[in-house]
């Protein structure tokens, strides 16, 4: 059996994937803010480090694939430390150690926001690793409003997804062996879309933006299948890639454009 570090076990995609990797026998070391093996805040640096620490001694050191599911959706620049520093610094610090792993893997989860319009001057502070630059950009963009604050969501995924593409190549994930990708899920009822799907408004609004002609909106088991395979031992080849698990929702809006 595998060892997995889960981030946002507590809740949603986190906790499906969590229970899943469980039933089949795995040890799950789950990390969130409360109600997880690991009680970290991982919107700051320091957050990082401790969760990151604590879960390595929680696996005995060893630790064979790191699954980060934790995520917010909120219209201001905590997005941007959640969402990308939080998962690109905590599994940067893991992977030295996954590297002592025979079938060491790394899956994030991005999303369907990935491909919407976004600050490009914001993803590049991103990318560039400067997360108070980032923050300031970020914030700027929440002084304007949710509704330009919101541009810290489908920012903070585009830059994910681009960084997966960059690291899953790097000495760090390549030259350790480790296959590095994404899963950007369409609509997944969980308590990031509760308050959106309760009005038919919300609803009409959310369908609009990320059509689903293939089966509709999905249990959050459906990405935890997709998150356990791409981080399984089976996977040896698949990097670098965002796997759009959405009910046709990338071949809907993206079309031809591939
Ligand atoms: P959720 O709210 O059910 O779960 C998110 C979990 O992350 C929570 O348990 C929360 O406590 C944890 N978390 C938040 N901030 C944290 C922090 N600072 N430190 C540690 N843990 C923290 O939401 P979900 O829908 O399961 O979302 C999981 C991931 O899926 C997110 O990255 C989200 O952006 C992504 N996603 C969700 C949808 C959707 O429709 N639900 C669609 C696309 C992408």
């Amino acid at each position: 059996t595998r060892t997995y570090i889960v981030t946002g076990s507590a809740s949603g995609i986190g906790a499906a994937t969590a229970q899943l990797l469980k039933e089949r026998g795995n040890t799950v070391i789950g990390v969130d803010l409360r109600n997880a093996e690991v009680e970290a805040d991982l919107s700051t640096p320091e957050g990082r480090q401790i969760a990151a620490d604590r879960a390595v001694e929680l696996a005995g050191g060893t630790v064979d694939a790191v699954i980060a599911c934790a995520g917010i959706s909120a219209p201001v620049p905590l997005t941007v430390s959640v969402n990308f520093f939080g998962v690109t610094e905590f599994l940067d610090r893991l992977a030295p150690v996954m590297a002592r792993s025979e079938a060491p893997r790394a899956v994030v989860v991005s999303s369907m926001a990935s491909l919407q319009p976004n600050s490009p001057e914001l993803v590049d502070a991103m990318l560039a690793g400067d997360e108070p630059l980032a923050r300031q950009i970020g914030q700027k963009l929440a002084d304007q409003g949710p509704q330009i604050g919101y541009l810290n969501y489908p920012s903070s995924k585009r830059a994910l997804s681009r960084w997966v593409r960059r690291a899953s190549i790097s000495e760090l994930y390549a030259g350790n062996g480790i296959p590095l990708n994404a899963v950007a899920p369409g609509t997944v009822l969980t308590a990031m879309t509760k308050e959106l799907l309760a009005t038919p408004e919300g609803v009409r609004m959310v369908d609009e933006n990320v059509p689903m002609p293939l089966n509709g909106h999905s249990e959050p088991v459906v990405i935890a299948r997709i998150l356990a395979w791409l981080a399984s031992e089976e996977n040896s080849h698949l990097a670098g890639q965002t796997i759009y698990c959405d009910g046709g929702a990338d071949a809907s809006l993206r079309g031809d454009d591939i």
